[in-house]
């Protein structure tokens, strides 16, 4: 049985008063979560601290959305992985859809930024995904396979998570139907030729869908961004059926 991983990504939301309020709502949930089910919290930088002086002694995770290549440098306005460690952080984002489109990031530093993180002891989420124009172009399957095959060079596949997160579906409401993310989930493991690898679902997760997408045999957790903002919102899909 591969390991249940649920993560919410707060992306850019959030300040250090609303992070504490969030856990006020969300910690207590935690008790009907079965044990072996992980929960991460992906947080903005600037909530790193309070979260891991707040996490402390529980079961959730905290990871951040991003992380530099290099150890240190001169390189204004970046955190490093050995940085995210000292704060208690556990696992990182590489690679979200809104880092490729919005900020220059590619397979190439993808790549760089995985590295980085395992040498320091992170365990990387790694996101992939096609977007509207090239899964009607019919390229999904190539994409997938590239961001893969040039993400993953000299990567340690026994420490690592993937998130496919088709990027029409992020934030869009828009949910891959969950046949097809099955699907595309299988194709990727395949792909890996690593049967351990947890595989996550990303894009327009909410209560009322992830109990049927936590129900297809490939869908090993979700990325959850929007409803995991919200504590019972969260917490109803940490606790899916
Ligand atoms: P969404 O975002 O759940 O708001 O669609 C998912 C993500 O970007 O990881």
């Amino acid at each position: 049985m591969r390991r249940k991983v649920i993560a919410g990504n707060w992306k850019m939301y959030k300040t250090q008063a609303e992070a504490q309020d969030f856990l006020h709502g969300f910690m207590p949930h935690l008790e009907k979560t079965p044990e072996e089910r992980e929960v991460i919290l992906c947080v903005p930088f600037t909530d790193l601290s309070i979260m891991s002086r707040n996490l402390h002694g529980s079961r959730v995770r905290l990871a951040a959305q991003n992380v530099h290549w290099a150890t240190e440098g001169a390189y204004t306005g970046e955190v490093s992985a050995p940085m995210l460690v000292e704060m208690g952080v556990s696992y990182v984002v590489v690679g979200h859809s809104e880092r490729r489109q919005y900020f220059g990031e590619t397979d190439e530093t993808v790549n760089k930024r995985l590295k980085a993180a395992q040498a320091a002891g992170v365990i990387p989420i790694l996101c992939v995904g096609e977007t509207k124009g090239q899964r009607d172009a019919d390229q999904t399957e190539t994409v997938i396979l590239q961001q893969l095959d040039e993400g993953l060079v000299g990567v340690d596949l026994s420490r690592l998570v993937i998130a496919y997160e088709p990027v029409w579906a992020i934030g869009t409401g828009d949910t891959c139907e969950t046949l097809e993310a099955n699907r595309v989930i299988g194709l990727i493991r395949k792909q890996l030729k690593d049967g351990d690898v947890p595989i996550q679902y990303g894009g327009s997760v909410k209560p009322g869908n992830v109990d049927e997408i936590m129900a297809q045999p490939e869908i090993d957790g979700a990325l959850v961004g929007g409803a995991s903002l919200e504590p019972d919102s969260f917490a109803r899909i940490v606790n899916y059926q």
